[in-house]
């Protein structure tokens, strides 16, 4: 059997590995506590207890209450829920408003309303990939049910200014929702603080298993659930829960008040060493995003004149694993969509890759990349100009 190589993963943004506290408190719930939460044996309440205790961990971690919180089975379901509650909750409302840069779970939801005649407005973003927030208040009509922005960006990690965007759609009065998947266990939040009716997490960015995530409902807001049945997770979500992944985020959710700090510095250094080292050892590097407002674990850069597919492929056989912009749009031959709306060139934006470290880098993995990453750009740049 060949020898499995040693990976060095550096796509966080896309997914992470669940984290072994997490996976020792899924464990129980896969094995021996089997019991239906909704049960009415005393079987079935220690698993309620888990899954209760489950909602009072991510409330802390985004500062609400326990109730607010709705699992769900993504990122996805969460921005879908959000968009689809505010619709049904303003009948006589049929426009969204939201960004060029946003997840296709959001962007393809609003393609699949538009479908069934409501309106869209998508506000553009700048060459850094910011969004002018007199732009944005100008897409506001008074037919308006929901504004959807994202938090920080999956593809540049480019933090939008979520507080004032959260203030000038309460000020409209239209329902405000923010997809923060990748916000979630990278910053703090405090949403007693930010007046937000929804937000959207994911379990698989911050540590905790894929297909699960969770869906932040503010107490005043007006709710219909996407899925109907049977009375789970308040009525906001029927079906029963997937406990041990639920049970997973909990544990995960707690692990990153922890962590905060560590990506606000050790995690923060890796990705500056990575880019300070290449901006200056390497020639036409250029980094794509605004960088004074960007998560700290996220890097999308471009290497002028260079096939950013080919970097990856010698980079994937070297065991280093990055992203050419969001995975999604992966085996499609465009470029990424946000690169696009940044109005980056084509060529630009196909010499992009995105590189998002996490908790697990070490100096010394980063060390092995910035000799394989310029070697590898070096040798592709040669092959280029080498004559016929
Ligand atoms: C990953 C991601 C999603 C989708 O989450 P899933 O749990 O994979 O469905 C949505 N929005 C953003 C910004 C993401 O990065």
């Amino acid at each position: 059997m060949p020898a499995v190589p040693e990976i060095i993963y550096l796509d966080n943004n896309s997914s992470t590995r669940v984290d072994p506290a997490v996976l020792e408190e899924m464990m129980p719930f896969l094995t021996t506590q089997y019991g239906n939460p909704s049960g009415s044996h005393h079987f079935g309440a220690i698993v309620k207890e888990a899954t209760d205790l489950a909602h009072v961990r991510v409330a802390a971690l985004l500062g609400c209450e326990p109730n607010e919180v709705v699992f769900t089975s993504g990122g996805t379901e969460s921005d879908n829920t959000a968009l689809h509650s505010a619709l049904q909750m303003s009948p006589d409302r049929r426009h969204i408003v939201t960004t060029s840069v946003e997840h296709n779970a959001v962007l393809n939801y609003c393609e699949a309303v538009v479908r069934r005649g409501c309106a869209v407005t998508v506000v553009e973003v700048d060459e850094q990939g910011r969004l002018d927030l007199g732009e944005l208040e100008r897409a506001i009509r008074p037919d308006t049910a929901v504004v959807s922005v994202m938090w920080a960006n999956n593809e540049t990690g480019v933090i939008f200014p979520l507080e004032e965007i959260a203030n000038l759609c309460r000020s409209k009065g239209v329902f405000f929702h923010t997809d923060a998947v990748q916000t979630v266990g990278k910053m703090p939040i405090d949403l007693s603080k930010v007046p937000v009716h929804f937000l959207s997490l994911s379990g698989h960015k911050l540590h905790a298993a894929k297909g699960v995530g969770a869906l932040y409902v503010n107490r005043k807001a007006r709710f219909q659930p996407l899925m109907v049945g049977g009375p789970q997770e308040g009525g906001r979500r029927a079906g029963t829960d997937n406990v041990p992944s639920i049970v997973g985020l909990g544990k995960a959710a707690e692990l990153a008040m922890t962590t905060l700090e560590e990506e606000n510095t050790r995690v923060r250094a890796l990705r500056d060493r990575f880019e300070s080292t290449l901006l200056a050892g390497l020639e036409g590097v250029m980094i794509n995003g605004d960088p004074r407002a960007r998560l700290p674990n996220t890097s999308n850069l471009a290497f002028t004149g260079v096939d950013a597919q080919a970097i990856l492929l010698k980079l994937d056989q070297a065991g280093v694993c990055c992203s050419l912009g969001s995975s999604c749009t992966t085996g499609a031959v465009q470029p990424s969509h946000v690169l696009r709306a940044m109005r980056l060139t084509n060529e630009r934006a196909r010499s992009s890759l995105r590189f998002s470290f996490g908790r697990y880098n070490t100096e010394a993995e980063l060390d092995k990349v910035l000799e394989i990453l310029p070697c590898a750009v070096r040798k592709l740049r040669q092959l280029s100009t080498a004559p016929a």
